[in-house]
């Protein structure tokens, strides 16, 4: 007579079967994906709405388009951002994650790369150019100065004449002060002369202050990581010159994809790599 299987065997047998399911999941998805191609996206205004986190529709559409290409997220933003925009497990969800435009970079939820400006330039040439900053800004004659006049942060350095915990309507008046006395435009010549050695970019932006970056640590930085691919489709919606997809989307190495909302980065992704396999 054959005895019934004790429980700890049933539980053991069910055990492997969800684990042989998963197995050929896995092996089906990855047999599926065209191998050298990735597919790439900036995060606020085309997996998102700016500044808000990804909708579950959003979620699951990448979910489904990871099981036919890779996929990768790079956006301008530290990883603690963007994981509250794209999802706490967001370096398990892509297969590459590069936060701070790739600065930070992450495979398969591993650390892969970290840059920064200090490691980059050195304590002795960051000091010099943060202390001719600083004297610059003091000889500035500007209606009102608050504080904050340098953020330093792991991948650039924040340059504020007004000092950036001003009120919000100091802000407006500052931005209004400055299209007319061009006090950041003028500021940004002295330090791309004085410091030219150093290759840097300097981006005005915003209302109140520019950013100082090494040159081409925009996001073709994270393109470094992608050796292993010829075909990388980027999708973006600042991709217009100024813009802070600009580099990447006109970089040699990638398609470049202009969209203008998450819904129009699914549809263009359907089109491209999913109605194929309908
Ligand atoms: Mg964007």
């Amino acid at each position: 007579m054959i005895s019934l299987p004790t429980r700890v065997q049933r539980r053991t047998c069910r055990f492997f079967c969800i684990l042989v399911t998963d197995l050929q999941n896995f092996l089906t998805t990855m047999a599926g994906r065209k191998p050298g191609l990735i597919a790439l996206f900036d995060v606020d205004g085309t997996l998102t709405a700016p500044r808000k986190v990804v909708t579950p529709k959003m979620f699951e559409f990448m979910r489904r388009l990871r099981e036919v290409v890779t996929v990768g997220v790079v956006g301008g933003s530290d990883l603690t951002k963007i994981s509250e925009q794209l999802g706490k497990t967001v370096i398990d969800d892509y297969d590459y994650v590069f936060s701070e435009n790739g600065l930070v970079a992450h495979k398969d939820g591993k650390l892969i790369g970290s840059q920064s400006l200090k490691s980059f330039l050195g304590e002795e040439k960051l000091k010099e150019f943060i202390n001719f900053t600083l004297h610059y800004i003091a000889g500035l004659d500007i209606p009102i100065k608050r504080g904050t006049f340098i953020e330093f942060r792991s991948g650039m350095l924040n340059v504020s004449p007004i000092g950036r915990n001003c009120s919000q309507e100091e802000r407006d008046e500052f931005e209004k002060y400055d299209k007319v006395h061009n006090v950041r435009s003028k500021m940004v010549s002295v330090l791309r002369e004085k410091f030219s050695h150093l290759n840097l970019t300097f981006s005005i932006g915003g209302q109140i202050s520019f950013d100082v970056f090494p040159n081409g640590w925009d996001k073709t930085f994270c393109l470094r990581y992608l050796e292993d691919f010829h075909e990388i489709h980027f999708f973006g919606d600042k991709t217009y010159k100024g813009g802070n997809d600009y580099e990447i989307y006109e970089s040699e190495r990638t398609v470049g994809h202009t969209v203008t909302s998450p819904d129009e980065t699914a549809e263009q992704c359907t089109v491209l790599f999913l109605s194929k396999e309908a």
